[in-house]
């Protein structure tokens, strides 16, 4: 089995490229919404997201993510606390998924912090998802109907799209003037031929 890495910065429409490449009959790991429900499920981790930062990070059972995220927020020691709970859960969460899919030719993790995470190493590939300044702001501001301002300190806060370019194997550009879903059947028809390449060679 190849394992894909898929990532891009906010808005720059990883989420829509996962959603084709499931249309394509890809299995998709969502890092991000999966963490969320181990969050929100896992008795231990819940237990030390409390102590770490407070019985407020849950309301009635359930995961409080705008009161985590203003703790989180522009407070990178205490990220880096909450990331060494969550991601080893993750990771591991992630292990058991692909232990049931070993038979599928290639699969995908969509994570919004493939290369930050240090985890990209373990993907034998890696995309990134990339689409001009403006585009990004319009649509998650049409999306999530957030301010152009918070918009831009969260796309502050990230990676840049220049640096993530060093780490990635493969770009699709999801700008306007772009044509997706093209540049997703390519690579998806790429996938496929290194996974049968593999096989017939023994390694990849
Ligand atoms: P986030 O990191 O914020 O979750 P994302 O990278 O997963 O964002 P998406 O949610 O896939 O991005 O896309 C952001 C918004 O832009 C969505 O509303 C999506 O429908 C829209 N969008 C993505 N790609 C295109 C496109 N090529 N044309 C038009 N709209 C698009």
């Amino acid at each position: 089995m190849i394992k894909v890495g898929l990532t891009g910065g906010i808005g720059s429409g990883k989420t829509t490229v996962a959603n084709m490449f499931r249309i394509l009959g890809v299995d998709i790991y969502s890092a991000d919404s999966e963490a969320k429900v181990l969050m929100e499920n896992n008795k231990e981790l819940k237990t030390s997201i409390i102590s770490l930062l407070g019985e407020e990070s849950y309301l009635n059972q359930s995961l409080n993510s705008a009161f985590i995220a203003s703790r989180v927020f522009n407070n990178p020691g205490l990220l880096e606390k909450l990331n060494l709970l969550v991601h080893p859960v993750v990771r591991e969460d992630f292990a058991d998924w692909i232990e049931e899919r070993k038979s599928a030719p290639y699969i995908i993790q969509e994570s919004a912090i493939l290369f930050e995470s240090g985890f990209s190493s373990f993907f034998n590939y890696t995309i990134l998802v990339t689409a001009d300044i403006d585009t990004r702001i319009d649509r998650v501001a049409k999306r999530d109907k957030m301010k152009r301002s918070a918009i831009i300190a969260r796309i502050e806060q990230q990676m840049s799209d220049e640096e993530k370019l060093k780490y990635a194997d493969f770009q699709l550009n999801n700008s306007v003037n772009k044509l997706l879903i093209p540049q997703v059947l390519e690579l998806h028809n790429k996938f496929v031929s290194l996974h049968r390449k593999k096989n017939i060679n023994g390694k990849i």
